[in-house]
């Protein structure tokens, strides 16, 4: 296996995150003294381009950045990560995608998106990218979803499978995008799409089917956290366990989940696999602090499975 390289485009979202640890956020009013505070490299798109680029694939992206520091800096970021960035635009009229994120010590978090840069992708930016061939192309939702829109329209035209991982939690019209390949939104986001609260197993599989219906998607792939995925296909569902580890950060895990489902599926075609290896990915994710810094590599996912006994190469 892996003498196929996958093909990736990933269009979609680069922000910076400025992740400000403190002991209780401020009240109205309120100035405090935080511990830290770090720049990541963040953003749904670019976590998911790097996740596929580590994990061995040939990672296109298309998106913006503003014509600022903080674009040259994630722009140097998806190069030393191995993304083609050739269709990401300087956009000189904007600025770059910025997540202000306050880490209280008990671990709960508030976040500011300011979406700059990433609301001023256009369709002639998608058309630009899609003169080139593709395997596969992962949106998420953190830019205008007439982009999302317009680009499954041309992708479905020309015949590229489009996976879709539907966060964060935004509202979509569910029957603009009939004939996806995947979609997987979290438990929060195949709530929010669907109305069905998804609180246990019985409500995942509810919601899954009304996915699956709506958008015709070959297959849904609900993350559930710390129990894993679910699985739904053809009417048949089943779940596919997470991986015990001592989770210590969250962030990016749905993220690094769906590119590394998409690969394993353009190399094996084999979704139950695709899953397991994404579980892994997953679980070495929430294993490590930060965004992008917490993605791990093939090696990496090579030898967490072998310890885990666990064979995905089909
Ligand atoms: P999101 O980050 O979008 O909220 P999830 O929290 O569902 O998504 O995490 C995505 C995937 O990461 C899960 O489906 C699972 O494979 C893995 N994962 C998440 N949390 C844990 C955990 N505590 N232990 C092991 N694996 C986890």
């Amino acid at each position: 296996m892996g003498n196929k390289r996958a093909k990736l485009l990933v269009i979609g979202s680069i922000n910076m995150d400025l992740v400000m640890n403190v002991e209780k956020a401020p009240e109205a009013g309120e100035t405090i003294l935080g511990y830290e505070y770090s720049y990541i490299p963040g953003g749904k798109g670019a976590n998911q381009a790097v996740a596929a680029a580590r994990l061995g694939a040939d990672v296109t992206f298309c998106g913006r950045v503003g014509d600022d520091a903080n674009g040259d800096i994630l722009l140097q970021n998806l190069m030393a990560n191995n993304v083609d960035t050739s269709f990401i635009k300087k956009d000189p009229g904007s600025q770059t995608g910025l997540a202000a994120i306050q880490v209280e010590a008990n671990g709960q978090n508030r976040i500011i998106v300011f979406s700059g840069a990433n609301y001023r992708i256009t369709k002639e930016d998608v058309d630009k990218a899609l003169e080139k061939s593709f395997d596969a192309i992962i949106m998420q939702l953190e830019i205008l979803l007439d982009i999302v829109y317009y680009a499954f329209e041309k992708a479905k035209a020309k015949g590229i499978p489009v996976v879709l991982d539907s966060g964060p939690a935004v509202n979509i019209d569910l029957s603009r995008m009939e004939g996806l390949y995947i979609i997987s939104p979290n438990e929060s986001e195949a709530s929010l799409l669907t109305g069905i609260c998804v609180d246990s197993q019985e409500n995942a599989v509810k919601a899954a089917k009304v996915l699956a219906d709506s958008t015709k998607a070959r297959y849904v792939v609900v993350k559930l956290g710390e129990k894993g995925a679910l699985l739904y296909e053809n009417g048949n569902y089943e779940l596919l366990s997470a991986f015990k580890v001592k989770a210590v950060d969250s962030t990016a895990a749905g993220d690094s989940f769906t590119a590394a489902l998409t690969i394993k599926m353009l190399e094996q075609d084999d979704i139950k696999n695709a899953i397991k290896y994404a579980n892994a990915v997953g679980a070495l994710c929430v294993s490590r602090k930060g965004a992008q810094p917490s993605l791990p590599t093939a090696k990496e996912v090579a030898e967490f499975l072998a310890e885990k006994n666990e064979d995905v190469n089909g």
